[in-house]
C-alpha cells in the first residue's frame, strides 16, 4: 500500500539564520502559524477521509520543528499524539536542521510518537556550507544522523543541486558523504533561486551562476542511480509547483517534470550502452512496466535521440526487470 503524509506546513518562528536560498519573509510571513487545535482538526478529518491510516503520517514540514520554541513544539506534537497508533496514523515526521538534535529532543520526540527525522543536510561540502550561510558543518549532519539512528528513527536526509561556491566535485562529495551515512530517504531539490535571497542577490549581480540545466539532470540521474544501487529511496526530486515559487524565482531549476527528465536520462544512459554491444537498428526494449514512460523519455525524447542516430526503440513492460534495469528481447535488422 503506498504511504502518504499529512502535510502541515510549520514556519519557522523566529529563525536566527540568513541562509543564502531561504526566503525568511516569504515563509514566516505569509504563512499562518497552526496551533493545537488546528492540528486536532486537521487530523480527525484525515483520519475519517483517509482508507488506510496505518500507511500515513502527519509530517510536519516547513521550517526546523526541533528549533522552535519548545512550549510550541509540545502544544503541536500533543495535539497530534493521540492520532498515532495501533489502527490509528502510523507515525509523525518532522524536518529540522542538523545542529538542532541532540540526546534530550529525541527523546521527547520518541515519547510523542515522533518515527521520522529530516534532516536539511543541503550540502556536505563545508566550503559551500559556509558560503551560503547554514550555520553548521558537515561533520553535524553526521553526528545528528549516527544518534537518530541511536535512537531508532527513520532517518531522512535532504540536498540541495546548485548552491552558491558548489562545483560538480562538491556535489560528488555530497552524494559520496549522503549515500556513505546511508539513510533511509533522500530529497534532492536542485536550487531554486528566489528574488529577496542573498543568493538572488548574487545571481543578479552576476557574482554567482549556476550549472546548466543539461549538467544539473546529468547529475541527479547519477545520484539517483547511487542512491537505488545503496536502496535509499529517493521521496522527492525537484520541488513542488508552488505559487510562491513561480511568482518570486529569478534563477536556477524548476520544472514540473524535473524527476522524470532525470529518470529519462538513466534509460538513456543505459540503452546508449547495450546499443553499443548489438548490431540491430531496430531494438525492443524491455524496462519494469512502472518505467516505460521514463525509458521512453520525456515527451518521448530518448525514443527521438536514438531514431536521429538510425535507432529505432520500441519499449515494452516486464514485470521481472528491476526499476531503472534493461532487457534488449529483441533485436531485428
Ligand atoms: S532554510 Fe535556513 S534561514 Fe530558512 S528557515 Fe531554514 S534554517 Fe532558517
Amino acid at each position: 500500500m503506498k504511504h502518504a503524509n499529512i502535510s502541515i506546513f510549520i514556519p519557522h518562528i523566529g529563525c536566527p539564520h540568513r541562509c543564502s536560498f531561504c526566503d525568511q519573509r516569504t515563509i514566516s510571513g505569509a504563512q499562518r502559524i497552526p496551533h493545537g487545535e488546528d492540528i486536532k482538526e486537521i487530523c480527525e478529518k484525515a483520519f475519517a477521509e483517509i482508507k488506510s491510516p496505518e500507511n500515513t503520517e502527519i509530517a510536519f514540514f516547513g521550517g526546523s520543528f526541533t528549533a522552535i520554541p519548545q512550549a510550541y513544539m509540545l502544544e503541536l506534537l500533543e495535539a497530534a499524539y493521540p492520532f498515532v497508533g495501533n489502527d490509528k496514523f502510523k507515525g509523525i515526521r518532522i524536518s529540522t536542521r542538523p545542529d538542532c538534535i541532540d540526546r534530550d529532543v529525541l527523546t521527547l520526540l520518541k515519547k510523542y510518537g515522533v518515527t521520522a527525522i529530516e534532516l536539511g543536510a543541503q550540502s556536505m561540502s563545508d566550503k559551500v556550507l559556509e558560503a551560503n550561510e547554514r550555520g553548521h558543518s558537515s561533520a553535524d549532519v553526521e553526528n545528528a544522523a549516527i544518534l537518530i539512528r541511536e535512537y531508532g528513527f527513520e532517518l531522512g536526509l535532504q540536498m540541495m543541486v546548485g548552491l552558491y561556491k558548489s562545483d560538480m566535485a562538491d556535489e560528488f562529495e555530497t552524494l559520496d558523504k549522503i549515500a556513505a551515512i546511508r539513510p533511509d530517504t533522500v530529497r534532492i531539490y536542485p536550487v531554486v533561486i528566489l528574488k529577496c535571497t542573498r543568493l538572488g542577490d548574487l545571481y543578479q549581480s552576476g557574482e554567482y551562476n549556476t550549472f546548466s540545466f543539461e549538467d544539473v539532470t546529468e547529475f541527479v540521474a547519477d545520484a539517483m542511480l547511487r542512491f537505488a544501487d545503496k536502496g535509499i529511496k529517493v521521496i522527492k526530486c525537484g520541488l513542488h509547483a508552488s505559487e510562491f515559487v513561480e511568482k518570486d524565482m529569478v534563477g536556477g531549476f524548476y520544472h514540473p517534470a524535473f524527476r522524470e527528465i532525470c529518470e529519462s536520462h538513466i534509460y538513456r544512459r543505459k540503452i546508449a550502452e547495450t546499443v553499443g554491444c548489438k548490431d540491430g537498428n531496430n531494438l525492443v526494449v524491455a524496462v519494469n512496466p512502472t518505467c516505460i514512460s521514463k525509458a521512453m523519455g520525456h515527451k518521448k525524447s530518448n525514443c527521438e535521440y536514438f531514431k536521429e542516430q538510425g535507432i529505432n526503440i520500441k519499449i515494452i513492460g516486464n514485470v521481472d526487470i528491476p526499476k531503472y534495469e534493461i532487457k534488449i528481447s529483441e533485436v531485428r535488422r
